[in-house]
This record gives C-alpha cells, structure tokens and sequence, in this order.
C-alpha cells in the first residue's frame, strides 16, 4: 500500500465527518448533509442514487459495443443529466451520482454543476466493465482512474462506488478490499436478489457494515428489495421501477417503511428519462429490459420521491455509522468468510438482520 493509499484508508475508516471534505466547492454545499443525517426528528431517511452512464455504455448492448468505439455514439449525457436534475429538484431532493470516470473526463463541467447544484459525487467505474471480468489489479487501476477524474473536475472527495452491473457477487467479492485500501467508506454493488447478470440472494437486505478477511470494513448499502416469500423482489429502481405496476411499488415502498422500519434505497440512469434516446441493436431480452416503460419513469420517480425523504447516499452511511455501528462492534460485524482462490462460496451472516433493523430504528 503507498503512502497516499494509507492516508485514504485511515481517512476511510476513521473519519466520517470528514468525508465529503472537499477543496473548491463551498463547504456549506455538503453542512447541509450532515444536518439532516442525523435525522432530526427521528424519521427513516430514504437514499436516492443516479448511475452517471449514456444508453451506449449499458451491458445491455456491450456484447455489441465496442468500449474503443464509445466516442462515436451521440452524446445524450447532458441533456439527459439535466432532465435527472430537473425531476430531482421538483422533487426536493438531491442524490448521490455514481459518475462513470469515462464521462467525467470527457465532461468535467457537467460534473462540477452536479457538486455546486449540492449533490454527492461518488464512482461507477471509468470503463463500466463488470467486475468479474477484471483481475484485482485491473479493477484498482480502473477505481482509481474513475475517481481521479471525478476528484480532478470538482475537488470533491469521493467515497462511494457502485460497480457496473451490481457485479460485485461471489465471484469478486476481493473487490471490496481494494474499496477498502482505497479509502472508499461505501458500496452500493450487493443485490440480494436472484439475476441472471448479477446478484447474491443471500446477503442481507439492509445497510449494514462488512467486516472484512484483512480486517478492514466497508459499509454496504444494497438497493431496495421486498421479501415475499422466500424471495427477495426488487422494486426501487432501473427497469423494475419502470416494469412492475406502480400499486406494487407503493405498496413495497409502504412495507419497507412501516413492517420493515428500514429507508427505501432508489437509484435510477439519466438514460431511463430519455424515450427518444437512439435505439441500438441487441437481444429482445436487452430491448426489453431498456426501452420499456421509459415514458413512465419521470412521472414515476417524481411521485416516490417527492413523497419520501430522500438524500443522498452518504447520509444513510452516516446515519448507519452513528446509529448502527455501536451495536453491531458491540456483538458481531457482518463478517465475510476467508476467500478460498478468491472465491467467497457462501455469504455468513453473524450479525442477523434482526439486530441491524433494531439499530436503524431505535
Ligand atoms: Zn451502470
């Protein structure tokens, strides 16, 4: 580890309030986070999210994209950004944006505008490559690339990630001690769901802190799922926001609230707001889970958001950090296994959703 890693980690770690520290924009920008953090009058604070992407860059169509031609496609990222910015100020809220590092260098501007306009700056990546398809050592060339550029257009520190794809699975668990190493305090990459591209329906539904085998932790932040049964159903983003019927996710949204006692974590693409985005070429199943129901997402994510009270991703960790964490070191964290030829086979959890749901509530 060198010596700047070691500052980012121990910053990482030990360091909350110091997070979104920040050298250009100006420091009342992100006060108003930590205010509203501690959840003044008690109330679950929902989390909101955009995964800063153009409709080339999707998986979607990446069998038939090649990334060296990323630069011929139409670019539809800012008109799309600000339509994101649009519905998220009617809406009253800000985000957090996991910004590809691809689009930050080539748009530095437009990233800027998402800090001074008061939002969190985090990483999705530069190439948008799933994780699985990485070594360790080209995933942390590519996470440092993609926060550098985020970190050289705004001066804001960034400490958030979410992969491509929800591709952090049993399969490249190890990317989370690189996060780690790297001084991030948060992934938003675990979805506790069955999925043919991504998913571990085994790990835990909630945010919740990972101890890990080197004996760093991370704060993991999965987006919302309802359980039903014996499955856990998505319903707070992407093309489940736009595919399931608007009853279900209110009622979701209800349960996740009332029976659950746990905040509602969206997240959503600036592409999804765009009908009239250029149509690629690709399976029915790609055009399907991409082009239907575009028209409804506006309207959709304007109703749940205006409704909750959502913020940024930040503040749910800080408010886990405060709330949760003293509980949990005072039993057991969310302990990861020891990984066998850097495969994790099974997901244990000691510390129960029980004891997680009793701190985010109390
Ligand atoms: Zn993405």
């Amino acid at each position: 580890m060198n010596s700047e890693t070691a500052t980012r980690s121990s910053l990482g770690s030990s360091c909350l309030a110091g997070a979104m520290e920040q050298r250009e924009v100006p420091r009342h920008e992100y006060d108003d986070f930590q205010a509203s953090a501690a959840g003044v009058d008690g109330a679950v604070v929902d989390a909101v999210s955009v995964d800063l992407e153009d409709y080339y860059h999707v998986e979607a169509f990446a069998s038939r994209i090649c990334r060296a031609g990323w630069g011929t496609f139409a670019s539809r990222i800012r008109q799309n950004t600000k339509l994101t910015l649009d519905v998220l100020d009617r809406s009253k809220c800000r985000a957090t944006f996991f910004i590809l590092g691809w689009i930050a260098e080539r748009e530095p501007k437009l990233i800027r505008e998402l800090a001074h306009a008061g939002h969190e700056l985090a990483c999705h990546s530069h190439f948008h490559r799933p994780l699985h398809t990485l070594r360790p050592s080209e995933f942390r060339a590519d996470l440092v690339r993609s926060r550098d550029a985020i970190e050289n257009a705004t001066g804001v520190r960034v400490v958030g990630f979410r992969a491509p794809t929800f591709s952090i699975t049993n399969k490249s668990l190890w990317a989370l001690e690189i996060l780690a190493e790297e001084g991030f305090l948060y992934d938003s990459s675990i979805f506790p769901i069955h999925h043919d591209l991504y998913g571990m329906p085994e790990a835990p539904r909630w945010g919740h802190r990972m101890r890990l085998p080197s004996g760093q932790a991370i704060w993991e932040i999965p987006p919302s799922t309802v359980r039903i049964g014996k499955m856990n159903i998505p319903f707070g983003g992407g093309g489940y926001l736009r595919l399931l019927p608007m009853p279900f996710t209110r009622w979701a949204i209800r349960r996740t609230h009332r029976q659950d006692r746990q905040p509602v974590v969206v997240y959503f693409h600036p592409w999804e707001l765009d009908p009239d985005q250029p149509r690629l070429t690709g399976s029915w199943k790609s055009r399907l889970r991409h082009y239907t129901g575009l028209h409804k997402t506006e309207n959709r994510l304007h109703e749940i958001l205006s409704r909750g009270r959502f913020q940024p991703m930040i503040n749910l960790v800080r408010r886990l950090e405060t709330q949760v964490r003293p509980l949990v070191e005072s039993v057991a964290d969310v302990v990861l296994p020891r990984f066998e030829h850097g495969v994790a086979e099974h997901l244990h959890i000691p510390a129960t959703e029980e004891m997680l749901k009793m701190g985010q509530s109390a």
